[in-house]
């Protein structure tokens, strides 16, 4: 149990009477405040493990993403662009179809197929020659049904066909059955690579001869180079006849197996090339006719590309399209550093978040706990003051008591002063009496012998009686003014003369000094003190009376008033030459009725009454015991300073 400041006893309040019940009270929600303390511990860590993986996580995604997207509109653009080109290649194609059939109407070929000479060859030769020209076709020539050249445009030059046997061609091979002869090959004669169309010639119904017309198709790979379009076209074998980039020209798209090599090697299509297979370094189908292929590019590094392919009319042959994933890739790496760079930006957003509502949390609840403790404060500081406020007036009733004790004290205290004043009086009565009726006989025998003197007519003896009568009423005049002023009520306050005080006393106790017959020494500066003039002479009748008492039994009497100042003090000692007192008298000395003084002559109050209304003045009354013997009182007064007795003046 606690206690409060004043003493009171603190009593437990339940709550806290259970927790010291159970001694679990506290445990609980530390425990529970560390436990979330660790979770929350724990949960940071992860945070910040999983926030790397997050960042590469959205960056992948994004990177994904944007990949996805541009595979579709690539295909798209691809898929576009593919149907243009597979356009032009076909009318590029289709150009010189009719060609070769045309040459059936030209009677000079018939003539010459039907029956051959120079001059028929020679003419025709020249006019296969011109038409070869205005076409812009590679050769155009004319065959027998046994496949030997009848007639050649280019009959003029070194490695003209004129004669040759072609019937190995599978374009002559087809046109002679009345096929349309369509084939890519290499010219065996020029080693030229041309597109061969083939046409049967007919006279009344009968094949007489094969019309062949060989074109160029290379201008559709300047175009593609133009354009910087990358595309192949591969024929029925699936040899890359036209190619964007001339390193993949006649290169096998697929893998070529023995028989189609040995049959390719016979027909000589491709001459003596040695149709090696187009690097392919990966191949991945994304949907229906779109690839994802990787080729060996020029330095050997893999070029990625989307391949979009598409069979051509009239032939079996088939455009491939590649569009590089280059920089498809690119922009896709790009696209995920930028989600990367957002999501951790977000990431660090959110920490930045997170953190300043923890501070603003932590604030709130800083400032709620502030709340708190003020009002906990306040409610303390209203207990207090209420405890205070009644302990105030504990106290003050206490004072009111105090005082009213004080007053009764006082009230007493006077009565006592007045009775000690009473009780001198009373000691002195006989003395008094003595110094009365003295003077009494004295006016009486004065009186009685003026009369006589007046009888006589001794007026000058008369007048001085009457004189002496005059001094001595005066004199009994003085003693009973300064015993009233002795007897009057006087109060804490006022001011007194030292050496009239002094004078009072002695005149007071005249008598008794007289009887004495003591020697007295002053030494003290008249000056005034703060003590009422009557109370200042009660302590000193009191105290010079204790030493004429204490004197008495002895012959020689000494009696030493002195007076000196000491730290804002004024000492005024009495002392005498006596025989001093007791260790035991010493003891009780201002004890109230402690007196050695035998019968009625001592009431023991006159120390006592001395030191109070010393002490009341703001002094105090003390004693010394001198080694040579005797007893000193020391009254400490406090003098009055000029201008205080300028004011009360
Ligand atoms: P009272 O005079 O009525 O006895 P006081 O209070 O004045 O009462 O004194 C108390 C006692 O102190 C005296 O009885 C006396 O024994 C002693 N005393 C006082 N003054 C002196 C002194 N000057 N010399 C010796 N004894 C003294």
């Amino acid at each position: 149990m606690q206690r409060h400041a004043d003493g009171r006893l603190l009593v437990p309040g339940a709550a806290e009477r259970a927790r010291i019940a159970t001694g679990s009270a506290h445990a609980d929600p530390q425990r529970s405040r560390f436990a979330r303390r660790a979770i929350r511990a724990v949960f940071r860590h992860l945070v910040l493990l999983t926030l790397p993986l997050l960042v590469f996580g959205g960056g992948y995604g994004g990177y994904l993403l944007s990949k996805h997207t541009g595979i579709r509109a690539l295909a798209e653009n691809g898929e576009r662009q593919l149907e243009l080109n597979a356009r032009a290649v076909e009318s590029e194609i289709t150009k010189y179809t009719y060609l070769p059939s045309l040459l059936e109407l030209e009677s000079d070929v018939e003539r010459l197929l039907l029956d051959p000479s120079p001059q028929r060859r020679q003419r025709v030769n020249d006019y296969l020659e011109g038409l070869n020209r205005r076409s812009g076709s590679l050769a155009t020539y004319i065959l027998d049904t046994s496949g030997r050249v009848l007639a050649t445009s280019n009959w003029r030059s070194a490695d003209s066909y004129q004669g040759e046997d072609l019937s190995f061609r599978a374009y002559f091979q087809d046109a002679v059955q009345g096929r349309p002869g369509r084939f890519y090959g290499i010219g065996s004669t020029t080693g030229e690579p041309g597109y061969y169309l083939a046409h049967s010639l007919e006279h009344n119904g009968r094949i007489i001869g094969v019309g062949v017309v060989k074109v160029r198709l290379d201008t559709l790979e300047e175009r593609w180079q133009r354009a910087q379009l990358e595309a192949y076209v591969s024929d029925e074998n699936g040899i890359i006849i036209l190619a964007s980039n001339p390193a993949r020209r006649l290169k096998a798209v697929h893998p070529l197996d023995a028989a189609t090599r040995e049959r390719l090697a016979r027909s000589l299509q491709y001459h003596w090339w040695a149709l090696e297979e187009l690097q392919v370094l990966e191949r991945r189908a994304l949907a229906d006719g779109l690839k994802r292929i990787s080729l060996a590019g020029d330095d050997a590094s893999p070029q990625h590309y989307l391949a979009q392919g598409r069979l051509l009319n009239d032939t079996p042959w088939r455009l491939t399209l590649l569009s590089p994933l280059k920089e498809l890739r690119r922009t896709a790496i790009s696209h995920g550093v930028m989600v990367a760079v957002a999501v951790a930006l977000l990431a660090l957003l959110l920490i930045a978040w997170n953190e300043r509502r923890k501070v603003i949390a932590t604030r709130l609840a800083a400032r709620e706990a502030l709340q708190q403790a003020n009002n906990e404060l306040e409610r303390k500081i209203a207990e207090r003051t209420a405890d205070l406020r009644a302990s105030n007036d504990r106290l003050k009733a206490e004072i009111r008591e105090r005082r009213q004790a004080e007053q009764t004290l006082r009230q007493a205290q006077d009565e006592l002063v007045q009775a000690g004043k009473l009780a001198v009086i009373g000691q002195m009565s006989t003395s008094i009496a003595h110094e009365l009726n003295q003077p009494l006989a004295a006016l009486r025998t004065l009186s009685g012998n003026t009369v006589r003197f007046l009888q006589r007519g001794a007026l000058d003896t008369a007048s001085t009686n009457l004189q002496a009568i005059n001094e001595l009423v005066d004199r009994m005049g003085k003693i009973t003014a300064s015993l009233r002023a002795f007897a009057r009520r006087s109060d804490d306050r006022g001011q007194a003369r030292l050496g009239k005080a002094v004078d009072a006393a002695l005149l007071l106790l005249h008598p008794r000094l007289q009887r004495s017959r003591l020697h007295l020494e002053r030494d003290y500066d008249d000056l005034r003190l703060a003590i009422d003039q009557t109370r200042l002479e009660q302590i000193l009748v009191n105290l010079i009376g204790n030493a004429l008492d204490a004197l008495r039994d002895q012959d020689d009497r000494r009696l030493w008033l002195s007076g000196r100042l000491e730290d804002d003090l004024f000492q005024f000692e009495v002392r005498d030459n006596g025989p001093g007192m007791s260790a035991e008298a010493r003891a009780h000395l201002f004890e109230p009725f402690f007196t050695t003084k035998p019968g009625e002559q001592g009431l023991g109050l006159g120390l006592t009454l001395s030191a109070s209304l010393a002490a009341a003045a703001g002094g105090s009354l003390g004693v010394r015991h001198p080694d040579e013997g005797g007893i000193a009182f020391v009254l400490s007064l406090r003098p009055l300073i000029v201008h205080e007795i300028a004011c009360d003046e």
